[in-house]
């Protein structure tokens, strides 16, 4: 990957959309070295943190995540909307109040969302407080990432991971560093993963719905992370710089 960077000339409000496994923090990644106006804001990130630092929130949504849920839109939006004031995005509204069009946007900050909205409910509140304007679809053929997955190996002690192809074990099938064997619980982690394709189908086509209604859904496909990020690089710089 190439390391110039670029400069946006207009405000970039990002969304990427895409099945699980199909490279949306590898994405995300680059997008923030390419463009260092960008900023990027995880909900999973943010729930985690809750997680551990046992917040009321984090309670709550705990046990959802654990059983791979989805946390309800009024906690993401009271979330999501405390971070972007946090951060002097929008202008807080009153406590208490619900987001509304009053709530002032700053027109200047270009930032990609990871993981908010996941659902219709939470793009139409986001609209309101702070509208997206290029959501990214990310397509992969789910054979391609099923045979990515097959070639992870874990160490499970210790959670180290490997890949056949480009972060081998020095010796097949043994961990760099305890010796330990690897295992590969392809059955299970294929299984979990086509579980979760499921949810994702289903839950993104109201988004996608969304945004192709708003007129800023984009579709980029490729084989690899390596494939997709230069057509991605290529769309912003058409459209904000
Ligand atoms: P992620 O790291 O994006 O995969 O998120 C981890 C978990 O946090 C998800 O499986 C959900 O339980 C929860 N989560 C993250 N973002 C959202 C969201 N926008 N809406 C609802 N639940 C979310």
């Amino acid at each position: 990957m190439t390391s110039t960077t670029k400069r946006l000339k207009k405000a970039a409000r990002i969304i990427l959309i895409g099945a699980p496994g199909v490279g949306k923090g590898t994405q995300t990644e680059r997008l923030l070295a390419r463009f260092p106006q960008l900023a990027a804001i995880s909900s999973g990130d943010l729930l985690r943190d809750n997680v551990r630092r046992k917040t009321p929130l984090g309670i709550q949504a705990e046990t959802l995540m654990q059983a791979g849920n989805l946390v309800p839109d009024a906690v993401m939006l009271d979330l999501i909307s405390t971070e972007l004031s946090t951060k002097g995005w929008i202008t807080p509204s009153q406590p208490g109040e619900a987001a509304s069009p009053s709530t002032k946007p700053s027109t200047a900050v270009s930032f990609i969302l990871d993981g908010f909205p996941r659902t219709a409910t939470q793009a139409t509140s986001l609209d309101q407080i702070l509208p997206i304007n290029f959501a990214v679809h990310l397509l992969t053929p789910p054979a391609v990432i099923i045979s990515r997955i097959t070639k992870r190996w874990i160490h499970a002690p210790s959670g180290r991971v490997y890949n056949t192809d480009f972060n081998p074990p020095k010796v097949f099938g043994k961990d760099d560093i305890t010796g330990e064997p690897l295992t590969q619980r392809e059955d299970d982690s294929i299984q979990t993963w086509k579980e979760r394709l499921n949810k994702f189908e289903e839950s993104s086509r109201t988004l996608l719905d969304h945004y192709n209604n708003k007129g800023c859904l984009w579709r980029v496909e490729g084989n690899s992370s390596d494939e997709i990020s230069p057509k991605i690089y290529a769309e912003i710089e058409r459209r904000f710089s």
